[in-house]
């Protein structure tokens, strides 16, 4: 994904989050203003929202630009959501097309994003991947980097890393095998923790809400943009950040 948000608060028509700000989503899927690599986000979008009483998402994901797809368009009006992560994608070079490849990825109460690539894909990583049970190999949503990666989160999640130290893991034990851009976004609907590693990241809070974003969807002071090599870590109305936690060899 080249542009990601996460957003949780009051209640938000889901149009008025990602259509409807004069730099919000839909205008990064053709004009990013931050965007360090790629031009266009035309590669399929994806959007997860939390409905209320209900702790598991509901995913909208497409292999079109977000721009072409009325559908979405009118599906967004009417839908209010208080968490919300969704992501526009510029696929690298190499990955697949299909819709299964757009974020955000789900498991559970969780959704994640993927902001970058992995150097060297897929050689570069082997060990990393034998390092996952088969099955979850097997489970990968998509032959896309972004998927490898969130089975590793996920692994994490799996033996009680909170969602900030999964994501310091995983950015750990990546950058100890190749380069790679890893900016991650990752919400339960409830906490939001995200990475700065190559690439763009903002936020900005709100009276009981925060929007965490790869690039600000308005010309409002409020923004805040992230150091790279960040965790950030927000509930509602609240925001830390972080330098990324170094792991020893033995952590990883
Ligand atoms: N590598 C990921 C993909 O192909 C993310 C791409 C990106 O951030 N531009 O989907």
């Amino acid at each position: 994904m080249c542009r990601h948000l996460a957003y949780i608060g009051s209640p938000m028509p889901l149009a008025e989050l990602l259509l409807a700000p004069a730099h919000g989503l839909l205008t990064q899927s053709w004009a990013p203003r931050h965007q360090r690599y790629g031009t266009v986000n035309a590669d399929g979008f994806g959007v997860g929202w939390y409905a209320s009483g209900d702790p598991l998402p509901a995913r909208y994901r497409r292999a079109i630009p977000l721009w072409a797809d009325g559908s979405f368009a009118d599906v967004a009006r009417v839908t209010s959501s208080r968490a919300v992560l969704a992501a526009v994608r510029s696929a690298t070079p190499g990955m697949t097309q299909e819709a299964s490849a757009a974020a955000p990825y789900a498991h559970g109460p969780w959704l994640f994003s993927h902001n970058g690539r992995i150097e060297g894909w897929p050689q570069a990583v082997e060990a990393l991947a034998a390092s996952l049970p088969p099955a979850r190999l097997l489970a990968l949503e998509a032959r896309v980097d972004s998927a490898l990666l969130w089975a590793l989160v996920l692994e994490r999640l799996a033996t009680g890393d909170c969602a900030g130290d999964a994501l310091a893991h995983v950015v750990n034990s990546v950058s100890a095998v190749t380069g790679a851009r890893l900016n991650f976004l990752l919400t339960d609907g409830t906490v939001i923790a995200a990475t700065a590693a190559g690439d763009t990241l903002f936020w900005r809070t709100g009276p009981g809400s925060v929007v965490v974003a790869s690039e600000p969807f308005d010309d409002s002071p409020d923004w805040h943009e992230v150091a790279d090599n960040s965790l950030l870590t927000a509930t509602a109305g609240y925001v830390d950040v972080r330098p990324i936690p170094t792991l020893t060899k033995e952590q990883v």
